[in-house]
């Protein structure tokens, strides 16, 4: 039998990262083979991100390329996934005809049969409706982790209740949805059986697990039976909601020996003002008051966030209250974001928008404190003694392996793949921005 391939993009989000694997795994079980080859594909998919604008425009930039390699290949098939093809559904098709399959994010486990009805009828097909139901949460999942995989991503809620004014995941991914917890336990062993040791944990507000379910699950009660199960050496999750973050689960960093120290908790702006604009529903002094009990609960602990600047109507004053808030918190890690309407959300309906040239330059100011946050924390780090996961041979020199510490940086070091999937003590020696160096002790 003639072979079949099929080709797949991801943009944007460890959720979009870990869906895309599902469609992966749905496409190997019905015959096709994954390449890396894009002209040699009879199947390429697209998984989109719209929560950012520049995400959004690398999408449609790739699908618009994609029209001149079908015309190489008829019978190919194209589908679109995520985000944009949630919002935009059939428009899509007006504007990229080329598409043949348009699925939303609560089709993602459908994608195979729709391939199908589309070369049956020879039309696109188009499914963007929100399911009621569990099913699309309730993965029962057989996906095989990657070959030699040391870390694997776990889905345990889907969307959101919180309508933050600038985002836009609430309309497109559609009301907070929590896995069964049984479920997730069940995925989390046959990961640990294929000798994944690191799991993480995703959804767009993991604190608020179990919440929409009413069953009694709870996200502490999830970790407590996660960190149980034999081979989890590593839990991890994102993203948490400051809102959500209770003492409970504050209380979990070092008591569950496999909950890693470290924490991604986005914080957005400092400025109190701009935080309630943006229906965040905490202060600038709540987050802070968190960041000192998540450091007293797990001293050394790593807290990353986000960040937007340029909200409309942010004002120097306000700003300076951001940079004010790193000061005082000092994160380890940031991603800072300009500020970019999301159609449909209340954002891009105010009217006081920031100048981008007054964007461009708060940002570069922004980033440039992180940068001195980055480099002062990892240098603290130099001959201090690291537990390291190592997940791979790295990038830069085939006999250098590369893992993470607990804390979440990306560690380098002399080493052989047999220590791939093993936890090795590393003398730190040297440390960059993003990366640091070691030796094996
Ligand atoms: S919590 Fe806010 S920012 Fe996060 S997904 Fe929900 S609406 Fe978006």
């Amino acid at each position: 039998m003639e072979e079949r391939y099929f080709y797949i993009h991801t943009f944007g989000c460890q959720m979009n990262v870990q869906e895309s694997g599902q469609i992966a795994d749905i496409l190997r079980r019905d015959g096709y083979l994954k390449t890396k080859d894009i002209r040699k594909a009879d199947v390429i998919i697209v998984n989109t991100c719209s929560v950012r604008e520049k995400a959004e425009q690398k999408a449609y930039s790739l699908i618009g390329r994609l029209k001149d390699l079908k015309k190489g290949k008829p019978g190919q098939i194209i589908g679109i996934g995520g985000c944009v093809a949630q919002q935009q559904g059939e428009e899509l098709l007006k504007r990229l005809p080329c598409i043949d399959v348009v699925f939303g994010t609560h089709h993602v486990r459908r994608v195979s049969e729709l391939i199908h009805r589309s070369k049956a009828c020879g039309r696109p097909i188009v499914e963007t409706s929100f399911l009621d139901g569990d099913e699309t949460i309730n993965i029962d999942s057989e996906d095989p982790p990657d070959e030699g995989a040391v870390s694997a991503y776990v889905t345990i809620m889907q969307g959101c209740n919180n309508f933050c004014s600038f985002c836009v995941v609430p309309y497109l991914r559609g009301r907070e949805k929590s896995r069964a917890q049984e479920n997730i336990l069940n995925e989390v062993r046959r990961l640990t059986a294929k000798g994944v040791k690191e799991v993480v944990l995703l959804g767009q507000n993991v604190n608020s697990y179990g919440r929409s379910s009413r069953n009694g699950a709870s996200f502490p009660g999830l970790l407590q039976e996660i960190g149980a199960i034999s081979g989890v050496e590593r839990i991890r999750f994102t993203s948490s909601h400051p809102k959500d973050l209770t003492d409970d689960i504050i209380g979990c960093f070092g008591r569950i020996k496999a909950l890693c120290e470290h924490i991604h908790l986005p914080v957005q702006s400092g400025s109190d003002r701009i935080l309630s604009m943006m229906n965040r529903q905490y202060t600038r002094n709540d987050y802070i008051e968190m960041v000192g009990k998540l450091r007293a609960a797990a001293p050394g602990i790593s807290i990353t966030s986000d960040m937007i600047v340029g909200y409309p109507g942010e004002t120097e004053e306000d700003f300076l209250d951001t940079l004010n808030l790193m000061e005082t918190v000092r994160f380890d890690g940031l991603f800072s974001f300009k500020y970019s309407d999301r159609g449909g959300t209340l954002a891009a309906r105010q009217r006081d928008k920031v100048a981008e040239e007054v964007k461009s330059v708060r940002l570069t100011r922004l980033q440039s404190l992180q940068d001195t946050h980055a480099r002062e924390k990892n240098k603290a780090l130099e001959g201090r003694t690291e537990e390291v996961l190592v997940d791979g041979i790295s990038k830069n020199a085939n006999h250098d392996v590369t893992g993470r510490t607990r804390t979440n940086r990306v560690v380098n070091f002399r080493g052989a793949a047999e220590l791939i999937g093993k936890t090795v003590d590393v003398r730190i020696i040297k440390t960059y921005r993003h990366s640091l160096r070691g030796e094996k002790i």
